[in-house]
């Protein structure tokens, strides 16, 4: 039977070009960053390599003349590209940034606000509920239909806000959120607040650099961009990093600057900046919308009838489609759609298993029987045109079998 796996913002298959750094890691450069002899310098090698292509991805080529052409010239003081933090995972990524900017408040928690969006992954969501059980006051802004509530985040900016945290597309419904202005405005009130966006699904998928939206920290992950699970990384300003405003919540050996101690994921890193490279760099987004433009109207033609999409009003990831099945729950048709080999999710990965309705579709604006029976399409820029059509196909073909719902594929 034939693959045709649509859930890419689950996760993605590993490049050619990153299982190969990854096994020349675990083969032959096998030595230990930290190390002092000739094996060690070596692997520090890759690692500064590594460092250097997120940097260009997250910052833009211009930077490349300033970045450290070996690990004996990685500089100990913050340099004008600001500190990559290489994590165990974009969640992990998340927490740091939130706990290693809140961590030297927890004393006077009651008086800092915190700031994010009712729709964010649990990699954001879980730490802001957790922090508001320790006394900070926590606000959820709306993004009804993909748009973020600019009047709502205007009114809740105060002097006191500590961190935005807003991300920059939504995993299951694609939507953009113009966290450029959000920050700019929160910049605006206050210096001293700090913008993060977790960019997990935005990474490589649309163009932005840090300057562009005005972060001062952001999460990216590597297994969304055809490198292995288990690699994330958190980027955080020179400002930041100067003022030393971010603690680290993992202490040990003071690998990463100091920030997250633990000797490095080397053959997970290396495997990422080689994915990272083959996507193009800091040029990848801007290919990527392109060609999944186009793919995406592939899709909306051949949708059976009675499939409702769920389009954000603003900007939104063309590869993410969600899709409102005129049946009362999607598990059923995951099944179907799986036994045919067609593999794509109910709302995000992370709370597939779990029984509760999607609070990001909830925040959309959908129903709850609605967000029950909507799943989530993921491709990628080497999805064909056929397997988008064929998925139509079986889909409708799902919908007449599982709930006798007489289905008309469009005529293209
Ligand atoms: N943030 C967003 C928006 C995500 O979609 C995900 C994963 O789906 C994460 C964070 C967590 O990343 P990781 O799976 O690397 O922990």
């Amino acid at each position: 039977m034939s693959v045709i796996y649509l859930d890419n913002s689950a996760t993605t298959k590993p490049s050619e070009e990153a299982i190969s750094a990854a096994l020349s890691v675990l083969s032959s450069e096998y030595g230990n960053p930290s190390s002092v002899h000739s094996m060690g310098k070596n692997a520090a090698d890759i690692l500064n390599s590594a460092r250097n292509s997120l940097l260009r991805a997250l910052l833009g080529d211009e930077i490349s003349s300033r970045l450290p052409k070996s690990s004996a010239l990685s500089p100990v003081a913050p340099q004008p590209y600001g500190r990559l933090i290489f994590t165990g995972s974009g969640t992990e990524a998340d927490n740091l940034a939130i706990f290693g900017v809140t961590q030297h408040y927890l004393k006077n928690a009651e008086k800092y606000k915190l700031i994010t969006t009712d729709s964010e992954h649990p990699a954001v969501r879980e730490p802001y509920e957790y922090l508001k059980s320790l006394g900070f006051q926590t606000v959820y802004i709306g993004t009804k239909n993909g748009i973020l509530d600019m009047e709502q985040l205007k009114s809740e900016l105060t002097p006191n806000t500590l961190l935005l945290s807003l991300m920059l597309a939504n995993n299951e419904t694609g939507a953009i959120y113009d966290v450029k202005t959000a920050f700019s405005l929160a910049h605006e009130i206050s210096k001293d607040v700090i913008c993060h966006t977790d960019a997990v699904q935005a990474f490589q998928k649309t163009p932005f650099t840090a300057s562009s939206i005005g972060a001062d920290m952001i999460s990216v992950s590597a297994h969304k961009v055809h490198a292995p699970k288990g690699v994330g990384a958190l980027w955080i300003s020179c400002e930041l990093a100067r003022r030393s405003r971010i603690r680290p919540h993992i202490l040990g050996g003071g690998q990463e600057y100091a920030l997250r101690s633990g000797t490095e994921n080397l053959p997970g890193i290396a495997a990422f900046a080689a994915a990272v490279d083959a996507n193009g760099g800091a040029s990848a987004g801007k290919a990527f919308t392109e060609r999944c433009a186009r793919l995406r109207c592939v899709l909306r033609d051949a949708l059976p009838n009675g499939v409702r999409e769920n389009i954000p009003e603003g900007d939104y990831l063309p590869h993410i489609a969600s899709l409102t099945l005129p049946i009362p729950r999607s598990q059923p048709m995951l099944n179907y759609l799986s036994s045919r080999g067609i593999y794509i999710s109910a709302g995000s990965a992370c709370s597939a298993r779990k029984p509760t309705v999607s609070a990001p579709l909830l925040a959309f604006g959908l129903s709850s029987s609605d967000a029950a029976a909507t799943v989530r399409v993921s491709f990628d820029a080497s999805t064909t045109d056929d397997e988008l059509t064929e998925f139509c196909n079986v889909l409708g073909e799902g919908l007449a079998t599982l709930y006798g719902k007489k289905q008309q594929t469009p005529i293209r």
